[in-house]
């Protein structure tokens, strides 16, 4: 707990992170450089070492006993990421019995569509599959030359950056209405380095502007075919 530059109280929010390989790590990392609590959790006392200067606690423990749960305390943390991979029934007890404590948000990871569905079926309420996510996210940028980024919010929608061509050039927001037309939000216009975030309708856009949409996938198409160049 920290008292807020008012006076108040500043709650920080609670992370677990259960498997210190190459994905649990960069997420305890990342957690900590934000200033984040952090509990790192591995059963390789090497992995538990290594993050002991980073984390703001690190334990060597066996996630799969639900006793050693308890007794860390796990129900109380606001996310826990299970980052075990390989071992897949590892990884399927943590998340139940983390579900069991009544933790709130339990983010794992998965090896492959079989692990994801048993995941979603006893209660992870984020699913994270990195290879394949990764893998999509690489193949939308590099089959479109007008994306620059993708991120994926759901199976359905995105936010997408992409770079105005010569159709939008010189047209305010409003004519080219795109939410009416396509049914996408821009949600923030690039333009030489400098980020305008809610741009006003009466905005123009140029060509090489870099526009960060957000949309259904269908739309978010549609918007491309027929208002982006080299689509
Ligand atoms: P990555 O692909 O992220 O690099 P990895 O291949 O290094 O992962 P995984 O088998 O996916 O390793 O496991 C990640 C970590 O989870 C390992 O450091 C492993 O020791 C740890 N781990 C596996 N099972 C348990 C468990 N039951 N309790 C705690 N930690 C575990």
């Amino acid at each position: 707990m920290f008292f807020g530059k008012y006076g108040g109280v500043i709650v920080k929010k609670q992370f677990a992170v259960i498997g210190l390989g190459r994905f649990g790590g960069s997420i305890c990392r990342t957690l900590s450089e934000q200033g984040a609590e952090v509990l790192a959790i591995d059963s390789d006392e090497e992995r538990v070492n290594e993050f002991t200067p980073i984390a703001t606690h690190a334990v060597i423990a066996d996630s799969t006993d639900e006793s050693v749960l308890k007794s860390l305390g796990l129900r109380n943390f606001d996310h826990v990421i299970v980052a075990i991979g390989d071992n897949i029934h590892a990884s399927i007890l943590t998340t139940l019995i983390l579900k069991e404590l009544g933790v709130k948000k339990v983010t794992a990871k998965a090896q492959n569509d079989y692990h994801e569905k048993v995941l979603r079926k006893i209660g992870a309420d984020h699913v994270i599959h990195p290879e394949r996510d990764m893998g999509v996210r690489i193949a939308n940028s590099i089959t479109s030359t007008s994306v620059l980024d993708y991120l994926e919010l759901s199976d359905k929608h995105s936010i997408v950056e992409v770079i105005a061509g010569r159709k939008m050039d010189g047209k305010s927001l409003s004519d080219l209405d795109v939410r009416a037309n396509y049914g996408v939000n821009i949600v923030a216009i690039k333009e030489h380095g400098r980020i305008n975030v809610s741009p006003r309708a009466d905005q123009t856009v140029h060509d090489g502007d870099i526009l960060i949409i957000i949309g259904s996938d269908q739309d978010i198409d549609r918007f491309k075919k027929q208002l982006l160049d080299n689509e």
